[in-house]
């Protein structure tokens, strides 16, 4: 039979139907955005409590066709992941690092009680399907390929429970840049407005952490900023921005140069997998202190009156790495909108631009990283 009961769905019973259509794109990498235009073929796989996985499809994109109850529509029991390929300068198609994102995948799979799959499996399937699509990986280096893989409950019931059937499915969208750095982003800090909290599931890629976030992310643009910093804690503990992870150079309380980060161990912010990176490359420098450490927006706001601040960015698979020029603090307690200025743009050492342009060197392949770039 079609059918298999393995623990993973398997790519040696991949079939694939092929799209017959093609689509235009604009040539102007400017006018991409950011997932508004989609490639040729998406991966369907379907999973039930009594058969396991079935086989893998890679057939033409398309709408799903979705039960009323379905659980993802209600319950929120659906998860996602999001990386990209990018075309080298070689000619070569790299995807980055693409086995941390199908790990973090799983773990977020255990959380939201759905399925688990094999990584090795599903990067094999997801190599396929930037190969059919191969002619839509933008040839510049001011775009990349988005690929967004998900998963979530299908089952035809309202209770509150384990779904018995789930699809797991993988699409790809064009995407040009995400911001325009000319002008550094500004960041909203309402403490009022929380998007993590110790027990929560912060750490996870669930749809849930998101939709609250959009109201959030509305009030940050209705006050001019392009995103909210989340904070968490009666300690006010600065922990991501938007969706993305952030970090500081400053000259810390010891008088010590230091680029630091939040830790992931708390459970507050997503591991990203850009943060796990610059972590990496900024220790492999060794130019300052690297710290994996909290800290609050006190004592944000006591280093920046102080001008220790040096630099604040933000990092993740959309926005690369990004500058932030201004945080908007709204410290009700004390009842003031305080505008913290922060000299990113004008660092002596531009430390962000550095780790932007390695980043990007790697994506596109014009500096060699092997254990980073899946080539398709
Ligand atoms: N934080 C959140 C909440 C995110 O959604 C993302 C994007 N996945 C990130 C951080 C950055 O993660 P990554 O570097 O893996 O894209």
């Amino acid at each position: 039979t079609s059918r298999c009961t393995h623990s993973s769905f398997q790519y040696a019973n991949l079939v694939v139907e092929r799209n017959t259509k093609k689509q235009r794109l604009p040539s102007d990498p400017d006018k991409l955005g950011f997932g508004r235009y989609f490639s040729n073929h998406m991966i369907d796989i379907d999973w039930d409590v009594k058969e396991g996985w079935f086989p893998p499809k890679i057939r033409p994109f398309q709408n799903f066709s979705i039960h009323p109850a379905a659980k993802a529509l209600h319950y929120a029991q659906q998860i996602f992941e999001g990386l990209k390929a990018y075309y080298g300068v070689d000619g070569k198609i790299r995807v980055f690092r693409p086995e941390l994102n199908m790990e973090r995948m799983r773990r977020t799979a255990r959380r939201a009680t759905l399925p688990d799959f094999n990584t090795r499996e599903a990067l094999l399937l997801i190599d396929e399907l930037i190969r059919v699509d191969a002619d839509m990986v933008p040839k510049t280096d001011q775009a990349s390929l988005y690929i967004r893989p998900m998963m979530f409950a299908t089952d035809q019931n309202l209770g509150i429970g384990e779904s018995s059937q789930v699809k797991w499915a993988c699409f790809t969208a064009i995407t040009g840049s995400y911001f325009n750095y000319d002008r550094g982003i500004r960041l909203l800090a309402d403490p009022e407005m929380v998007r993590s909290w110790k027990g929560g599931v912060g750490q996870y890629k669930m749809g849930c952490n998101y939709a609250p976030t959009i109201f959030v992310g509305k009030m940050a643009a209705m006050h001019g900023c392009d995103q909210a910093m989340w904070l968490s804690g009666e300690d006010r503990l600065v922990t991501e921005a938007g969706a993305m992870n952030l970090f500081m150079l400053w000259t810390n309380e010891e008088n010590e140069l230091e680029l630091i980060t939040p830790p992931t161990d708390s459970g507050l912010l997503l591991p990203g997998i850009t943060r796990q990176t610059v972590l990496e490359l900024a220790r492999e420098w060794d130019l300052m202190k690297v710290s994996e450490t909290n800290f609050t927006m006190s004592q944000l706001v006591r280093a920046v009156r102080e001008k220790r601040v040096h630099e604040f960015f933000v990092s993740g698979t959309a926005a690369n790495v990004g500058p932030v020029s201004e945080i908007l603090y709204c410290d009700k307690e004390r009842e003031i909108m305080e505008k913290l200025h922060i000299p990113t743009m004008s660092s002596n050492m531009q430390f962000h631009k550095r780790l932007h342009s390695t980043l990007s060197d790697i994506h596109y392949g014009r500096i060699e990283k092997k254990e980073w770039q899946r080539i398709v």
